[in-house]
């Protein structure tokens, strides 16, 4: 039995707790907030069958007043003069949950399986002993475990405190994290527009997007860009969506808060001797979307099964590489592809989307898939039309390919857990990460 350290209660950590303890480890979660409010206070797509290929947890166990289905898309160019609509069918239709009972859920699975909690501590720091992480450090103690899992989160104070000599990568580059504002304000008129879900791309112009959701009750805002948030640009945004969508007032009834959202490939090296990062601390999201639950509860599933085929309590970063491969090959590669195209995009001017957007260079299939359906034979449709404006085109294409070759690295990462040759590897995929201007 070893002794496992979980640093926050996220979806990947719980995931990876809940399958580890039911195997007989003592697992121990080490969570900074409170335990009833675990949880960001809004509703959030993911693929709901994953809790029953993870967990075990069937669909038919979810309560119907946790979870909806969301209206119609419709995509809108900075210009606002061309909106991409996007009509789902009964087996498309995004389904999005309370991420509260979510969470709940998650952590009452792990509680159930033998993981112990300790609410309200903070981790601050690893502890590390002859170049392994040996232990998680907290307000007034030290302890040690057989290996931690980090789930803290993308600013999680294990990673950015890892020595360089881990070769981990510690902080996000711009353009790597949307700061983002969501709020639920309350509604005042009755009213369902055509399409309820609007996403504003380079919304007034800034590198970034928000979306605009009209349900029964609320709106649902968020504003997220790669830059930080100020609460008078916050304050601006809302007001200017009150002058649009005139059916709401300025009573927030969920959430309200700033948080963080990785919009970037995934970490190349992401475990060390006695550690392995997991969910946004190892920034697993789509980068298109940031969609990051699937992955995270996916990769704790990973994790898991590489500790417990390891038959060994000695979590050396040979072992945990096993977690580490396999994710880039199943999971991390799609991630890098996609990151490639939103670079590219986030480096355009807004003429530059606008121009995409009126010549049918970017599409509903496009859009909807973030961007993993675009194939060569939707390429050459493109091509032709795109040609129009080669420069904007070509930045386009670009993203594409670069995200490709990326892509193809994810796919073959070294076998064993080897240095020197992840170094290298590490260094081919950077040189195709497209920097993102300031504009
Ligand atoms: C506004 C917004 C909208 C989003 N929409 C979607 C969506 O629609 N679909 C989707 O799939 N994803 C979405 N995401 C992304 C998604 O939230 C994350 O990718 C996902 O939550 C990652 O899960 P995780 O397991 O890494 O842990 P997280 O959910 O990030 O949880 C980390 C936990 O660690 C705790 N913690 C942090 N620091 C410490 C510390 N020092 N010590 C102890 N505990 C600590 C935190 O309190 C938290 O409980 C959205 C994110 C935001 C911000």
């Amino acid at each position: 039995m070893s002794r496992i350290i979980v640093a926050g209660a996220g979806h990947g950590g719980l995931s990876a707790a809940a399958k580890l303890s039911a195997a007989g480890h003592s697992v121990t979660v080490f969570e900074k907030g409170k335990e009833e409010e675990i949880g960001h206070d809004w509703q959030d797509r993911f693929t709901f069958s994953i809790l029953s290929d993870t967990l075990g947890i069937q669909e038919t166990q979810l309560q119907d007043t946790i979870w909806n289905y969301r209206g119609d898309c419709a995509f809108i160019s900075p210009s606002k003069n061309k909106r991409i609509a996007i009509n789902y069918n009964d087996e498309e239709r995004q389904k999005i949950m309370w991420r509260k009972p979510l969470l709940r859920m998650l952590k009452d699975h792990a509680k159930a399986c033998g993981t112990e909690f300790r609410f309200e501590t903070p981790v601050l720091a690893p502890v590390i002993s002859g170049r392994r992480i040996t232990g998680i450090a907290t307000e007034d103690r030290e302890i040690e475990a057989d290996l931690v899992i980090d789930a803290a989160g993308v600013f999680s104070p294990l990673r950015t405190k890892l020595p360089k000599y881990f070769f981990i990568e510690p902080q996000p580059s711009r353009g790597d994290i949307f700061y983002a504002y969501r709020a639920y304000y309350k509604k005042t008129i009755d009213i369902i527009p055509e399409y309820p879900f609007e996403i504003y791309l380079r919304h007034n112009g800034d590198q970034g997007l928000s979306w605009f959701y009209t349900d029964d009750n609320a709106v649902d805002i968020l504003i997220g860009r790669i830059d930080p948030l100020s609460q008078s640009g916050i304050d601006a945004l809302i007001g200017q969506f009150r002058t649009e969508h005139p059916w709401f007032n300025d009573e927030i009834i969920h959430g309200g808060q700033n948080a963080y959202i990785p919009v970037r490939r995934p970490l190349t090296l992401m475990v060390a001797d006695g550690y392995a990062a997991i969910g946004d601390s190892a920034f697993m999201t789509t980068p298109m979307n940031g969609m990051g639950i699937d992955l995270s509860l996916l990769a704790g599933d990973l994790l898991a099964d590489t500790v417990l085929h390891a038959k060994t309590d000695h979590f050396t970063a040979d072992v945990l590489w096993e977690y580490n491969r396999d994710f880039h090959m199943l999971y991390g590669y799609a991630a890098a592809k996609n990151a490639g195209l939103k670079n590219a995009l986030l480096s355009l001017p807004s003429q530059g989307v606008d121009f995409l957007f009126e010549q049918d260079v970017i599409q509903a299939s496009d859009l909807s898939g973030a961007g993993k359906n675009t194939n060569l034979v939707s390429l050459f449709g493109k091509l032709a039309r795109g040609l129009h404006n080669p420069p904007y085109f070509a930045a386009v294409l670009k993203g594409l390919l670069q995200g490709s070759k990326a892509s193809g690295l994810y796919q073959t990462p070294p076998l064993c857990y080897d240095l020197q040759q992840i170094q290298k590897w590490d260094q081919k995929i950077r040189s195709l990460d497209i920097v993102v201007p300031k504009l």
